[in-house]
């Protein structure tokens, strides 16, 4: 699945196409958006943003386009009248004089009005955006130390986008590496300085992850690795997919364990 910085990239890619644009051309499978489809033709785009692992298009006229790429969804750009070769299936398609953002493969779409936002049964239940802004480090040690998050296992967290939205399954495993925390204690469990810790790396990991297209490893070893000629599936994670493999910091052995019913990489002498 898609997390928050692979959406927000997507974002960035339909903001720079459709942003101040007027549709000319649309396409929804969804059958019940059918309807709007011929509405939006002729709307202004105004703003691609995210919410969480949602992506938002705003219109002029107050319209909102949400999707979530579920699990296979992908928003795909092109220049019209020139799709990508996929056999995924077109759900969506936003398209101008000059470009289509394509939506395939994910079915979950709603047309809203900018008040819906806030009762839309996924974004009501989003925790604070990891990408957003306004957030800082500071926010999420509060977070971390709030009643309602604080003696809950830490693995489990990092799934919860109430938590913290945008946050997914290779995020929780990098980060809790570049922290040093086992991922079976909770916040309460850790000494000021190390929750401290731990909230700071939530922060630079996913941002690091947005400004890079994924690549959560640090850079020193990401700079070594691609001067030795190694591919971006090679560098790109510190722990994430490299279970029996040699931890970069240690040269201990990365092992994956299953938390939370999803899969879990970690070295066990850093991360105590
Ligand atoms: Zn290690």
């Amino acid at each position: 699945m898609p997390e928050g910085p692979e959406v927000r990239r997507e974002a960035d890619a339909i903001g720079r196409v459709l942003t101040g644009k007027k549709l000319a051309e649309t396409f929804f499978e969804p059958a019940h958006l059918e309807p709007f489809a011929r509405r939006l033709v002729g709307q202004e785009v105004v703003e691609v943003t995210t919410c969480g692992k949602a992506l938002l298009i705003f219109f002029k006229s107050g319209r909102v386009l949400y999707s979530h790429n579920q699990l296979y969804g992908r928003w795909v750009v092109a220049p019209k009248g020139k799709p990508p070769n996929t056999k995924r299936t077109l759900r969506v398609a936003l398209t101008t004089d000059a470009h289509s953002a394509l939506l395939y493969s994910a079915t979950d779409v709603a047309l809203l009005g900018k008040k819906d936002l806030k009762t839309h049964p996924y974004l009501k239940k989003l925790g604070p955006d990891v990408l957003s802004d306004t957030l800082s480090w500071r926010d999420i040690a509060e977070r971390l130390c709030d009643k309602r998050f604080s003696g809950r296992s830490i693995s489990g967290l990092y799934l919860d986008q109430s938590f913290l939205a945008g946050l997914g399954n290779y995020l929780r495993s990098e980060i809790l590496f570049a922290a040093g925390i086992d991922p079976t204690c909770r916040p309460k469990d850790l000494e000021p300085a190390k929750l401290n810790e731990l909230a700071r790396r939530t922060l630079l990991i996913s941002i690091r992850a947005y400004k890079t297209g994924g690549v959560t490893n640090h850079p020193d070893t990401v700079r070594v690795m691609r001067k030795a000629g190694r591919s971006k599936g090679q560098y790109r994670f510190a722990v994430f997919g490299r279970d029996k493999r040699d931890c970069y910091r240690c040269a201990g052995k990365i092992r994956r364990i299953t938390a939370n019913g999803r899969r879990l990489y970690l070295c066990s002498s850093c991360q105590r």
